[in-house]
């Protein structure tokens, strides 16, 4: 039995796909959800999603903020900015985190720089696919 993922934002299904595991950070650790995972919800924290399908083969999807859900063999995902690899402009990602770093660098605690530099950090990792 398979894993069906589902990744939604509030304008339209991101992705809908069949997945022997899927691996997530949440408020709780890093959860890995494989076929049979008891029931869960959970807060998602800005992080790469794995998704792995039957073949070996995964995919990375940038999720920046949150909520997962396992319900029997559905995984949903719900996120408000999520991004596939294949959406990610990394120029853009990379003009984004240097604006972050420069703003930190004026000011260390301006948090609001600082959650711009991980959405930043996290697309340029799955553009270039490094793994969680
Ligand atoms: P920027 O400063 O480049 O706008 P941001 O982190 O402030 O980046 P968000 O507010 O998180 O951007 O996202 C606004 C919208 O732009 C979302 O729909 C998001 O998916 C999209 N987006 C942001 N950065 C990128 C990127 N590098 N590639 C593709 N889409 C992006």
């Amino acid at each position: 039995m398979a894993l069906q993922v589902e990744l939604v934002s509030p304008e339209e299904v991101v992705l809908r796909t069949s997945a022997s595991m899927v691996l997530v950070r949440t408020s709780d650790g890093d959860i890995a959800f494989q076929p049979g995972h008891v029931p869960f919800v959970g807060v998602l924290l800005p992080e790469r999603v794995r998704i792995y399908s039957d073949d070996g083969d995964s995919q990375l999807i940038a999720v920046h903020s949150g909520f997962v859900e396992v319900a029997g063999d559905k995984v949903a995902i719900l996120s408000d900015v999520a991004e596939l690899a294949g959406d990610i402009d990394a120029e853009r990602a990379a003009a984004a985190a240097e604006r972050a770093r420069a703003a930190l660098a004026a000011d260390p605690d301006d948090a609001e720089a600082a959650a711009a530099l991980k959405r930043a950090e996290i697309r340029l990792a799955v553009a270039a696919g490094t793994a969680i």
